[in-house]
């Protein structure tokens, strides 16, 4: 009997072979008896560097599956375990869109082993699970209430690792002294899209919303006040309480990571990411509703669902054992 088995989602929490990027796969752990062969291919990358741009780079996770079952099928059978381990960093970091990307990229090796499933359907299955959840991610953040703009994290054009890298490169060129935010705007615009307002712009748009609630304001005012609204509240542009928020962060990520602050109140605002980047992911982020509440692994119940031969014993979701009649479920 055939098996494909693949795993994960946003939830992971090892490093797989299926988050390799770049170069060759490793091939290891042969076995002599073919029918019972095991493949493991190990990044050739060092940690955390397979998520240094947003998607996949080199090898997709999908042509690792495509590869993985050209090299294991046989008349005996197969079992193949895939992760899609980027995913768990770019939640533990906080960064949505990196999360985004990487969760697609596992989609696309699903499709890839679908396919294979749909040519032998009575002999294959495949199940699709996560071992935890990480960072406790919702869609709906208080600053928004109930409205999402995910479009807004379209913007994002690397992730948190690869800004990390452009900070470092601007630090090691800078001291605390010399470091100036205004220096790195340029970067964190074309980084996230996020942009500080002309004050000359925000002014006006104060005063179109202040106009707007005047006492005896006509429609037309009313209408100009919402709008100047909706611009200072939903643009790309840093609110006040963003950018001092931003600029809190750039002083720590200046200091380097010797010298920051390492209390209770610095891990919950950073969680011990480069400051800057992990608030300008989160930022944005939370422009686009969407929040966060940890660094790491959750209780969030994770979802578990199957395709195939047996898959029946797999499609349920916060199931328990029993047989329902007794509140146990
Ligand atoms: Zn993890």
């Amino acid at each position: 009997m055939r098996r494909v088995r693949s795993r994960s989602s946003r939830y992971s929490s090892t490093v797989s072979w299926m988050t390799s990027t770049g170069a060759p796969p490793r091939l290891c752990g042969w076995s002599s008896n073919a029918s019972r062969r095991a493949i493991s291919v190990e990044p050739s990358y060092p940690h955390r560097d397979a998520v240094r741009v947003l998607g996949p780079v080199g090898y997709s996770p999908a042509e690792y599956v495509t590869k993985g079952i050209e090299l294991l099928d046989n008349p005996k059978g197969f079992f193949m375990m895939v992760e899609g381990g980027k995913i768990d960093w770019a939640c533990h970091a906080n960064d949505a869109a990196a999360s985004i990307h990487d969760t697609l990229a596992l989609d696309s090796a699903i499709a890839e082993a679908y396919k294979f499933y749909e040519a032998h359907p009575d002999e294959t299955l495949i199940i699709v699970t996560g071992d935890h959840e990480t960072g406790g991610m919702t869609i709906g953040y208080a600053g928004t209430q109930y409205a999402s703009f995910v479009d807004k994290i379209r913007n994002q054009k690397m992730s948190y690792i690869e800004f990390d890298k452009k900070i470092e490169e601007y630090r090691a060129n800078h001291t605390p002294e010399t470091a100036k935010l205004v220096d790195v705007l340029p970067l964190i615009y074309e980084a996230f899209g996020l942009h500080v307002m002309d004050p000359a712009k925000r002014a006006e748009l104060e005063k179109a919303v202040a106009d707007g609630g005047a006492e005896g304001a006509s429609d037309e005012a009313k209408k100009a006040a919402a709008a100047a609204q909706k611009e200072l509240t939903q643009s790309k542009a840093l609110t006040d309480l963003e950018l001092s928020v931003v600029e809190d962060a750039f002083s720590q990520s200046m200091l380097g990571e010797e010298e920051r602050a390492s209390d209770d109140y610095t891990y919950l605002l950073y969680g011990g990411y480069d400051p800057l980047s992990v608030k300008l992911t989160t930022i944005l982020n939370n422009k686009a509703g969407i929040a966060w509440t940890s660094y790491s692994h959750t209780g969030v119940p994770v979802q578990t669902s199957a395709v195939g031969t047996g898959a029946g014993l797999f499609n349920s979701v916060g199931r328990a054992e029993g047989d329902g009649e007794h509140g146990d479920r």
